[in-house]
């Protein structure tokens, strides 16, 4: 398969058929393999956060979620064509799974949101088996009944959406104790589907500033995203061989 670094973070190249219909396959494996999907947040943040990277090397998709991403391959001279949103990936993912009446588990965000997006995407994909929820919230010592609760529904997949570094961490630690197909780590994915929060229209997210429209609705994300051009700064500082 096609890897292409960025930064550390080596990606998969490959349009969104291919993803879903590796992702069927992993699937069928049963070895719960795991998908992660950085943009740029979490390509800078593994630069530091080594359980992170770490998490992120062993995953057994990476998709290239953001344009600072697409951007930063390009300054370094090796070009990521397709980018892929997570909530794209997974969507795509899921409309597939439905026709054959596969299960999945939503894991995530607060008390109440999963249920509602399990209910939102029970009607989008009526063939869909929503297997379970849980929210995102549980203590460390909890975590073994939540792995019970998965394991008692065997699971094709696991949206794991507990934001970043954490889903990555929690989807490499616990892999090997869960009787699952795939998981994948979403961040907020369960919050749009609830419609607990609203997407970039599509001409924004088409001109790659589902970034902008985010900032606009949530002004207090100007804390984490103040720091995403210091991707592109750092692919061209790697690019002049500093
Ligand atoms: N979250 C969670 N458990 C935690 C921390 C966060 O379930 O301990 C959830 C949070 O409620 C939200 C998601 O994780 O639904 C993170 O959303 P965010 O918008 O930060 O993620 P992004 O899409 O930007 O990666």
């Amino acid at each position: 398969m096609n890897r292409i670094d960025v930064l550390g973070v080596e990606f998969d190249d490959m349009d969104i058929v291919e993803a879903v219909e590796l992702a069927m396959g992993f699937m069928d494996e049963r070895r719960c393999a795991y998908a992660v999907t950085p943009n740029p947040e979490i390509v800078l943040a593994s630069r530091k956060n080594r359980k992170l990277a770490s998490a992120v090397r062993a995953a057994d998709m990476v998709l290239a979620d953001g344009v600072g991403v697409i951007y930063a391959s390009r300054i370094l001279g090796t070009p990521i064509k397709n980018r892929i949103p997570g909530i794209d990936f997974a969507s795509a993912l899921m409309a597939r799974m439905s026709e054959c009446g596969k299960k999945v588990f939503l894991l995530g965000a607060k008390p109440g949101v999963a249920e509602l997006a399990g209910e939102r995407l029970s009607e989008r994909y009526p063939g869909l088996d929503i297997c379970g929820v849980n929210d995102g919230y549980f203590e460390e010592e909890d975590n073994e009944l939540v792995l019970e609760k998965i394991n008692a529904q065997s699971p094709d997949l696991v949206l794991v959406c507990l934001g970043a570094p954490k889903q990555e961490i929690w989807m490499k630690n616990n892999a090997e104790l869960l009787n699952a197909g795939l998981m994948i780590g979403l961040g907020g994915a369960l919050d749009v589907y609830a419609g607990v929060v609203e997407r970039a229209p599509r001409k924004w997210r088409k001109l790659g500033l589902e970034w902008l429209y985010r900032l606009i609705r949530e002004p207090r994300r100007i804390k984490r995203m103040i720091k995403l051009p210091g991707i592109l700064f750092a692919a061209l500082w790697r690019r002049i061989g500093g």
